[in-house]
């Protein structure tokens, strides 16, 4: 393995480690996010349909109040005139005659007019919109008995009632008549046909379970849709349009629970302009939701699955990633293993077998590597031979093993003497050794070589066929500028020197500067 794959892989093991946990993460917030565009989107839309409802709820107010406004302000009127009529002719004669001609022409006019009355002081009719003859006695009615009891001259709007004469459910609207002497005279009235309120409220759109109604101050119901025979005139003032409208004021809107049916509605109401009466148009909470509903459970169900397919896709990465990891992991096992059975490959090709020492072919390696770089930046270059002295004699009398036993502790003493990291020792062949000394003068590589043979002699191996009876080694060293010449000059002029020192009497160093050849 290169030496800078190390530092790369355990880097890209850092990348690798928390790949699961951040798409795990990655996965976890999209799918939040999803959630919360959804929430919001829910949120908001729901906001908008009330708010929507709530315009709608009331503009539907405001025209219900218009209505009951324009009806109630046409009895008044019709009220006011008969009024007048009555206090300054009298119903005697011809002038009853006209006012019951009258009575006619408007009850034909107005839709809401259901009958016009004059009562006398006794409550006697006196007259009508009716055909001559009919006449009954209205002194028991509540809105007579209340103006015979108070002298105001203001409109009055009682609480419904069923016509005598015609049996339909109205809405008495009422003036008092005084005489001259301003003692009662009698009452003027106007009825309105429940069932023009019932069939203008029908008109509107709100729902199956909306409601409309018309109510008084006094919290008596006049008018309801869905219309009840039954609901009429019971008090709805603990109800929640009367409830809210004291402390929200005249015009409001907002949720609440009826009292008559239980149900949540969205009411809006609205006090009419000078009559006593409060109008509120409502529309059920579930069916103004109805719509909303039915789009968040499809938008939900879209969201849920894309939130689903997102967790299967996600498993499913995580697994492959898994999958790949424990892959790339073994892989990666097989290449550290390949990468070391390399090493060890190349370490045997490269080293002598019986002193660990590099050989003959590294040697030569490094010899021509070293000697291009030394002319390449002009340094220095060294180089020892060395040979032991006698070896022959050695194996001969102590025999082979003990003699490459031998060659090992002489190995040994040589590579203690290369010690600098570009020194290279190694087995050139036999029992011949060299050492490879870049960076090294002349007196450095011979003190190298004196510094080895003084080591070999120290280990003290015996030698009885020797000159001193140990085994010692010779040494040539050359060391110089390299230049043109060939690499094996170099070998060359190392093996002279050696033979020199052999010459001179063996254990010991020959060194010379190497000459320079162009
Ligand atoms: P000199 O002092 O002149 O060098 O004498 P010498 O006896 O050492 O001379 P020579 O170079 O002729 O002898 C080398 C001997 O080394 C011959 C060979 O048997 C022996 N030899 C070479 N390689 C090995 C080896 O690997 N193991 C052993 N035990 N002996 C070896
Ligand atoms: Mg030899
Ligand atoms: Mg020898």
């Amino acid at each position: 393995m290169p030496p800078s794959s190390a530092p790369r892989l355990k880097h890209l093991n850092k990348l690798r480690r928390p790949v699961i946990g951040r798409l795990i993460v990655f996965l976890a917030c999209f799918c939040a996010l999803l959630l919360g565009i959804q929430g919001w989107s829910l949120w908001a839309s729901h906001q908008g349909q009330l708010e929507e409802s709530t315009a709608s709820t009331s503009n539907m107010a405001r025209a219900l109040a218009a209505q009951a406004q324009t009806s109630f302000k046409v009895a008044d009127a019709i009220l006011a005139e008969t009024v007048e009529r009555v206090e300054h002719d009298g119903v005697a004669g011809a002038a009853g005659d006209r006012l019951h001609e009258r009575f006619l022409h408007i009850a034909g006019q107005s839709a809401e007019v259901q009958g016009l009355f004059v009562y006398g002081a006794d409550g006697s009719w006196q007259v009508t919109a009716l055909p001559d003859g009919v006449k009954y006695n209205n002194a028991d009615r509540d809105y007579f008995q209340y103006h015979r009891a108070n002298s105001g001259r203001a409109t009055r709007i009682g609480k419904p009632v069923r016509s005598r004469s015609t049996g339909v459910m109205v809405i008495p609207v009422s003036r008092r008549i005084d005489r001259p002497d301003g003692s009662f005279g009698g009452v003027a009235l106007v009825t309105l046909n429940l069932a023009y309120f019932g069939r203008f409220y029908d008109s509107f759109d709100i729902g199956s379970a909306g409601t409309i109604l018309l109510a008084l101050d006094d919290g008596t119901l006049i008018c309801r849709r869905p219309y009840k025979d039954s609901l009429v005139g019971t008090d709805i003032r603990k109800g929640p349009i009367f409830t809210m409208m004291k402390s929200a004021g005249p015009v409001g809107s907002a949720m609440l629970k009826s009292k008559i049916d239980g149900v949540v509605r969205l009411y809006s109401y609205r006090h009419l302009d000078g009559y006593p009466l409060v109008v509120a148009s409502a529309q059920a909470r579930e069916e103004i939701l109805d719509n909303w509903w039915r789009t968040a459970i499809k938008t939900s169900s879209v969201v849920a699955f894309a939130i689903a397919v997102l967790g299967w896709g996600g498993a499913r990465m995580v697994h492959q990633v898994r999958i790949r990891e424990k892959l790339e992991g073994e892989l990666r096992r097989a290449g550290d293993s390949l990468a070391q059975h390399n090493q060890a490959l190349k370490t045997l090709a490269e080293s002598d077998g019986l002193t660990g020492l590099a050989n003959r072919r590294l040697f030569e390696e490094a010899l021509a590597g070293e000697l291009a770089r030394a002319r390449r930046n002009g340094s220095r270059f060294a180089l020892i031979l060395t040979d032991v002295d006698f070896f022959k004699k050695y194996n001969d009398r102590y025999g082979h093993v003990a003699g490459d036993d031998c060659l090992r502790q002489v190995a040994a003493a040589i590579a203690g003497g290369a010690r600098r990291p570009g020194d290279l020792a190694a087995r050139y062949g036999g029992e011949e050794f060299a050492v490879i000394l870049p960076d090294t003068d002349l007196d450095g590589a011979a003190t190298v070589a004196e510094a080895i043979r003084a080591a070999v002699k120290k280990q003290g191996i015996a030698h009885a066929d020797s000159r001193d009876g140990w085994v010692s080694i010779s040494l040539g060293v050359v060391a110089g500028a390299a230049g043109g010449e060939p690499d094996s000059a170099w070998i060359e002029a190392a093996d002279r020197l050696l033979y020199e020192a052999k010459a001179a009497g063996r254990d010991r160093v020959a060194a010379r500067a190497m000459l320079a050849s162009t």
